[in-house]
């Protein structure tokens, strides 16, 4: 195989890119290949400040960081300015250091550069480099076969240049995957069109990508939907990406795990415990989570939820529950602020996963055969959702009122409801099993890794 070859990953600067594409480098490291991680120096500072002893990683892979050309965390709320800065900014650091890379004598040539599909000036800058490039969706097939699909999109009329819809037409890719609704595309933000505009730049901006990269690596296994696979040219699926396959600690959390809750879970009864969890980004009005609070109060079971510092917009978290509501539940209910989110998943305690749908979460809890409650926010989850519950059935969907709200009574039923749910546990622990399958020698995940290990060998 000769000299150990060495490749640069990065992620888009967001929890649920950061995540994925360490797991995935974690994996190509334990292959025996070099890998430089690149992240902005404001992720940078995240991580380290959330990891809770030395980087013991660091021996296996190489943390680099590069300024994303933004000042402080106000400049960073501002889509518009953080999407313009980085495209202006970033490509001349990275360039600079992969030229330093490569002028040094100890870590070995670039020999490829792996890249989220959301930062595709990185495989332009590679490309002009002369290093071959991969792309890496943080999403799933479908989410990427959709953003292929744009300029026919516009051309049928069926969205403008900036996503707006102008039908009502559903939109189908494939007899086997889920419709779009037009108000539920990734790029869907009805009510912020500026956010909408940005949102659909990035998104358009996978076809550029896809031009620019020999494959698409994909968090997913091919028997979930081989069809979304096959809408996708050069898609080869590796997942599920889990950190539970790699030893000790993963580095890539932007907040402190509170491990806290896997001694708490411990002491649960088996399949007791509704996980709740809204991952890195979703935000909840006040109204929103008293009514969850108030849900999860009424049920006779414990739960353990995921109550980000940013989760609603009031600084003091004492007030964001209901007056007495954490006294009330001190006996069942735990609260963090960041979970160990697959370990708590592969708990046997765990009876139910309430999610946002975010890609990452979905793969996990698939992973780990829990079904879901699915309470999707807006992107790829909409999407998701309908993968859950119509296309796999490992799930139920919480549906809001006439107000947007997701009442505390629908909650109740719905988790009433899942939990006696014998045909959807059935197919949870079906896909779990997918999912081990095909991650084990001569599944189609397993098989496509060594592909790809075997193509990085020979550049
Ligand atoms: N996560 C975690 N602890 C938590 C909540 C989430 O480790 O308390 C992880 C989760 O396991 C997943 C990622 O954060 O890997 C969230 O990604 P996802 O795509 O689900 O959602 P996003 O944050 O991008 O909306």
């Amino acid at each position: 195989m000769g000299r150990q070859p060495h490749v640069l990953v990065i992620p888009y600067p967001a929890q649920g890119h950061v995540m994925p594409l360490m797991k995935l480098s974690m994996k190509i490291a334990e292959h025996g290949v070099k890998v430089t991680f690149v992240i902005t120096e404001f992720i940078e500072a995240k991580i380290m400040a959330s990891m809770p002893e030395k980087a013991w990683w660091s021996q296996i892979i190489r943390f680099v960081s590069i300024p994303d050309g933004l000042e402080g965390e106000d400049d960073r709320k501002d889509a518009a300015k953080t999407r313009e800065t980085m495209l202006r900014v970033m490509p001349g650091h990275l360039k600079n250091l992969i030229d330093k890379v490569n002028q040094s004598n100890d870590g070995g040539q670039i020999k490829c550069v792996l890249a989220d599909t959301t930062v595709g000036w990185v495989l332009e800058v590679a490309k002009k480099m002369g290093i071959p490039g991969t792309a890496v969706t943080p999403a799933g097939p479908g989410g990427v076969a959709l953003s292929l699909h744009i300029p026919k999109l516009i051309e049928a009329g069926i969205i403008d240049t900036n996503g707006t819809p102008m039908s009502d037409e559903l939109i189908s890719l494939s007899k086997e995957t889920p419709a779009w609704k037009v108000n539920e595309l990734t790029w869907s933000s009805p009510s912020d069109p500026k956010i909408q505009k940005i949102i659909f730049e990035y998104v358009s901006s996978a076809v550029q990508t896809l031009r620019n990269s020999n494959w698409v690596l994909c968090n997913y296994f091919n028997e979930l939907d081989p069809w979304a696979c096959d809408l996708v040219p050069n898609m080869l699926t590796i997942g599920p990406l889990l950190a539970s396959n790699h030893s000790g600690h993963l580095a890539g959390n932007f907040w402190p795990e509170d491990s806290t809750c896997l001694s708490w879970l411990d002491k649960q009864p088996t399949g007791s415990v509704i996980y709740v969890s809204f991952g890195s980004l979703a935000k909840l009005n006040q109204q929103q989570l008293h009514e969850l609070a108030l849900g999860l109060e009424s049920l006779d079971q414990p739960f353990l939820w995921v109550v980000r510092k940013d989760l609603v917009q009031v600084s003091n978290a004492d007030h964001e529950f209901p007056e007495g509501f954490t006294e009330r539940v001190a006996s069942r209910g735990k609260v963090v602020e960041w979970a160990p989110q697959e370990k708590v998943l592969a708990h046997p305690s765990v009876a139910c996963f309430l999610s946002h749908c975010g890609w990452n979460s979905t793969i996990e809890g698939l992973s780990m055969g829990v079904p879901f409650l699915c309470w999707p926010y807006f992107a790829d989850q909409f999407h998701n959702r309908s993968y859950i519950c119509d296309a796999w059935k490992v799930g139920l969907e919480l549906i809001p009122d006439n107000n947007g709200i997701i009442t505390s009574h629908e909650l109740e039923t719905k988790i009433k409801t899942l939990l006696i749910h014998d045909a959807i546990k059935a197919n949870a622990l079906k896909l779990k099993e997918m999912a081990r399958k095909s991650l084990a020698p001569g599944g189609s995940s397993f098989q496509n890794f060594q592909s790809f290990i075997a193509q990085i060998f020979k550049y």
